[in-house]
């Protein structure tokens, strides 16, 4: 079978060597396959490219730089990889050497089991705890939120097949969730365990923001439920109030003793101004998709593509 392997690089240089070292050494071992790799250069602005072609003698098949025109970010360039890619299976991983490439062999042996996609788990991460905390709360949010079957602690790292890939390719998303079209896509897939391991080298080029944009393309890209939060709590206020306005008719007919009143009605101020805003946003953050899909601009624009001979 011919498999791809996309990575994404963003000033990625001083880890360059050492992934196409074991990159080389875990293909050669599983040789009955052949190889293909395919960097994406996001606008790197280090020497991430001229490190590639330096060591790219290491790795004995054909290798692919598709380079961006700047900084698109992770997923578009991850697309951009699929597209070039021409394997019957493709994995996905990082550069940092968090997705360990040795775990290739034995998920090909689960693909080979009938599975359309086999998607790492981390069951373990070295970040740093309130960045665990924020990632396991994020799954799980997002599994209880979305319609569609996703599971939790996995990211990009994994292999599909071609049809999945053409379904991720084809999907015309312009707010891109790349492992969410993964799960929607059906077929059977599976999750393989790992430890997940610190960089090998350099931070994160992910940074807080990123991050942020890409949890909320997973929720409101996958679930309309948030929309029918701002109704659900609606809902709540306006029962609490009617409530609250009867009292306040009985104390001022009957019981004659209307009070100053202050706390409640600074109370009702914050509550029902905190929950408009809420909803606003939330209406903000789905009509800034459409907005987003409608204009469906090009998600990335490639500079250059080179094959490395
Ligand atoms: N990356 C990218 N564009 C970006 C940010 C990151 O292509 O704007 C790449 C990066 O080079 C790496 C992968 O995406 O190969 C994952 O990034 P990182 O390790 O920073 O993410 P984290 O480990 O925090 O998920
Ligand atoms: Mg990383």
């Amino acid at each position: 079978m011919k498999i791809s392997i996309v990575i994404p690089v963003f000033n990625e240089a001083a880890g360059i060597e050492l992934l196409i070292q074991r990159l080389a050494k875990v293909t050669a071992q599983l040789s009955s396959h052949t190889w293909e790799i395919v960097f994406v250069d996001d606008g790197s602005n280090d020497d991430t490219v001229d490190t590639i072609t330096k060591y790219r003698h290491l790795f004995h098949g054909p290798l692919t730089i598709v380079e961006f025109s700047r900084n698109f970010g992770h997923q578009p360039a991850l697309l951009a990889g699929l597209q070039q890619s021409s394997g019957d299976i493709i994995f996905c991983i990082d550069a940092d050497l968090q997705d360990p490439p040795e775990l290739f062999g034995a998920m090909l042996e689960k693909q080979a089991e009938g599975f359309d996609v086999v998607y790492a788990v981390r069951k373990t991460r070295t970040e740093s705890w309130p960045k665990r905390w924020a990632y396991k709360l994020f799954y799980r949010l997002q599994a209880y939120l979305t319609e569609i079957p996703l599971p939790v602690d996995a990211g990009d790292f994994g292999l599909v097949t071609r049809r999945v890939a053409e379904i991720m390719i084809h999907s015309a998303d312009k707010d891109l969730f790349l492992r969410g079209l993964r799960g929607w896509s059906g077929f059977r897939q599976t999750g393989y365990e790992y430890d997940r391991p610190a960089r090998a080298v350099g931070q994160a080029k992910y940074s807080f923001v990123k991050l942020l944009r890409l949890a909320l393309s997973g929720l409101f890209g996958f679930s309309s439920l948030p929309l029918k939060f701002a109704t659900g709590i609606g809902m709540i206020s306006v029962g609490g109030c009617m409530i609250y306005g009867i009292y306040a008719l009985i104390e001022k007919l009957f019981l004659g003793s209307t009070p100053a009143g202050w706390t409640s009605t600074v109370l009702l101020i914050l509550f029902l101004g905190g929950t408009q805003l809420l909803s606003i946003g939330i209406l903000g953050e789905y009509i800034g998709r459409v907005y987003k899909q409608l204009q469906s601009r090009p998600l990335f624009v490639v500079k250059k593509t080179t094959a490395l001979e």
